[in-house]
């Protein structure tokens, strides 16, 4: 199968903040995976703000959460250092690595658990590949993208434009307010 069909995401939502949980738990979800560079803070943040310490906290009276990413212990572990999140790093995505990891760590199934990223080519290749659904979120600030997250967006540009050709309809339902809202 071509990559840009396991490129797709479930929906895609303008943040962490606006996907809509009560649903995903009516849906029998019980595992959450965030990635978090970008998808709850942006690369230049050095840790999660009170904000978002209580957002999860909430959340995690809901569901099971785990914080997939691909960057090293050094940022992900200070980053979290106030919460109680559970996190795997060097994930690896869009290997399944770090997915089978975090599963293990929570004793989660897959058919139960979501996946929310900001990336085509790390989460939403990854998930898919995987076989979890990916909730696609808007980068928390794209201008700090590092130089191999700047490689993944020209990926991703070409994949999208495949997925646009190939199957519009789609394209126009989950992926045209992403490029829409990333556009400069
Ligand atoms: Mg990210």
């Amino acid at each position: 199968m071509a990559v840009y069909n396991k490129c797709i995401p479930l929906t895609y939502n303008t943040s962490i903040f606006d996907i809509n949980y009560q649903h995903l738990k009516e849906q029998g979800i019980k595992t959450l995976f965030f990635d978090l560079d970008n998808t709850i803070i942006g690369y230049d943040e050095s840790e999660i703000s009170p904000s978002h310490i209580r957002f999860f906290k909430a959340l995690s009276k809901s569901f099971q959460i785990v914080i997939i990413s691909n960057s090293g212990k050094k940022r992900v572990a200070p980053a979290l250092a106030k919460t109680d999140l559970k996190y795997v790093w060097h994930a690896k995505k869009p290997l399944k690595f770090g997915f089978k990891k975090a599963l293990k760590m929570v004793s989660g199934q897959k058919s139960e658990t979501i996946l929310i990223g900001d990336q085509l080519m790390t989460d939403v290749l990854g998930g898919n590949r995987y076989g979890i659904s990916v909730i696609l979120v808007r980068s928390v600030k794209r201008k700090s993208d590092r130089w191999i997250t700047q490689f993944n967006r020209k990926l991703e540009k070409m994949v999208i434009r495949k997925i646009k050709a190939k199957l519009p309809a789609l394209y126009d339902e989950r992926l045209k307010a992403y490029v829409n809202d990333h556009a400069v």
